[in-house]
């Protein structure tokens, strides 16, 4: 096909030839050009016409009958407004399918309105687990209908990088975990997932602990009574002695083993006191560094400790003093006989810090973000030998957690480790104060 452009140019070129003619028969050359002109200019004023026409009734499908260059813009528009038909069916498709899935979903799905939290639409898993009824919902601000209020202060403080739980107002059995997702400016939506099978799955597996371990405390307690009275009583002959001794370590062993494990269950399924004291944590210290001075014994570590003594915190004493006697244990037992380990007790950016830096074998960055896992060692056998239950440090990590803690760790192999537990600036007290408020 001949360009259009090239097309026209000739059209022009042979209605100005007409228009000469025209004017050299009448005698008056303007006078043919003009009537020219104006059947030109008429031509593409029908033809706009025409096109508002086709474009205003928008429904028609074909385009006009039309010649040379309005021929071709009828027809680059005809395909134009194809392509965008099409790209339509397909987004309304796929509008209809991504609807078919939200409705399916299993968690409940709610989608606030742009800056509000008004109601906009919610999927069939809302209707079931937040009761949630069309058309009498539909508009209803959600925190009206979801009252409980950890929720409410969860959406209207607008943090949403944690997750939080609340019963299901229709069934106060079934728990949710509900999130927050902002999208898409100032967009929100709010899912919910029935976590009742998990938490009870989660209960079952505390429970199982709790009452194993509970239940081999007596035999534990019977096998090392016998064993202490065999060898006290030098009842049995010298070659079974050795074995008899090493049958004493490891009931021992195994009693830190169950004494660990029972604490740990009492700190995942205690709720913590609500009337929590003043702990006076310099004093919590100094008995530590007391006992890790025997636990050093002939490796003669140099402690060194920097104590605030008027830092108190509130909180459980010995809950505190398991978490904190487990990490300077540790600095003492991974750390080569002649090192430095340093416990410092102070208030850094309005929070109280405990820490214990050590000179010691320093632990691998890929280590560090599993040592609070329960049983995780990096050598098994140094942690055995050195007599660890493989649990210090999940306990560090329940303790911090009901006491508004972080536990963080900074480690360098070869240059030694430090072990940092930051409080929430709530926590602390001046142990003056507390005194005097207690006197
Ligand atoms: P364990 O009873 O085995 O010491 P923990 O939970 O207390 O168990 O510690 C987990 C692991 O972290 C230990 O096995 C040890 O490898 C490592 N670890 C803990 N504290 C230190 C430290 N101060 N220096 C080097 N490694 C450490």
């Amino acid at each position: 096909m001949r360009n259009p452009w090239q097309k026209e140019l000739w059209r022009n070129l042979g209605l100005i030839l007409a228009g000469l003619v025209i004017g050299i028969l009448v005698g008056n050359m303007a006078l043919g050009l003009l009537v020219v002109l104006v059947i030109y200019t008429g031509w593409h004023l029908y033809n706009i016409h025409q096109l508002i026409c086709w474009l205003r009734e928008g429904r028609k499908f074909r385009p006009p009958e039309a010649r040379g260059i309005w021929d071709d813009v009828f027809e680059n528009i005809f395909r134009l407004q194809q392509r965008n038909r099409k790209r339509k069916r397909e987004l309304r498709s796929m509008l209809k399918r991504f609807h078919k899935i939200t409705v399916a979903l299993p968690d409940a799905t709610v989608e606030l309105r742009s800056g509000s939290d008004q109601i906009e639409w919610w999927n069939n898993a809302a209707a079931k687990y937040l009761g949630f009824e069309s058309p009498r919902d539909s508009g209803q601000r959600i925190s009206n209908l979801l009252r409980y209020p950890a929720f409410v202060e969860y959406l209207h403080k607008g943090d949403y990088d944690q997750a939080i739980e609340m019963p299901s107002p229709v069934d106060e059995n079934i728990t949710l975990r509900i999130r927050v997702i902002p999208y898409s400016g100032n967009r929100r939506l709010v899912l919910a997932r029935d976590m009742t099978r998990m938490q009870k799955l989660e209960r079952m597996r505390q429970d199982f602990v709790a009452n194993v371990s509970h239940e081999l405390r007596s035999p534990l307690t019977v096998v090392s009574g016998y064993l202490e009275t065999l060898l006290d009583a030098g009842a049995v002959e010298t070659e079974f002695a050795g074995q008899l001794q090493s049958m004493q370590q490891q009931t021992e062993r195994m009693n830190c083993i169950v004494d660990d494990l029972m604490l740990l269950s009492r700190l995942e399924n205690e709720v913590p006191h609500p009337d929590q004291q003043a702990v006076p944590v310099a004093a919590l210290i100094d008995s530590i560094i007391g006992q890790g001075r025997v636990l050093s014994g002939t490796a003669e570590h140099t402690i060194v400790s920097d104590v605030d003594d008027a830092l108190c915190i509130k909180g459980s004493e010995s809950e505190l003093y398991s978490a904190f006697s487990n990490l300077v244990f540790n600095a003492i037992r991974y750390t080569q006989a002649g090192g430095h380990i340093s416990i410092c007790w102070k208030l850094i950016d309005g929070e109280p810090v405990f820490s214990v830096e050590d000179s010691g074998a320093g632990i691998e960055a890929h280590h560090i973000p599993r040592l609070t896992e329960r049983f995780y060692r990096i050598d098994t056998g140094r942690s055995r030998a050195s007599g660890g239950t493989g649990l210090g440090l999940a306990i560090v990590k329940h303790v911090l957690l009901r006491h508004e803690g972080e536990l963080e760790i900074d480690s360098e192999p070869g240059k030694g480790s430090c072990f940092r537990c930051r409080f929430s600036g709530n926590r602390y007290i001046d142990c003056e104060q507390s005194k005097a408020g207690a006197a």
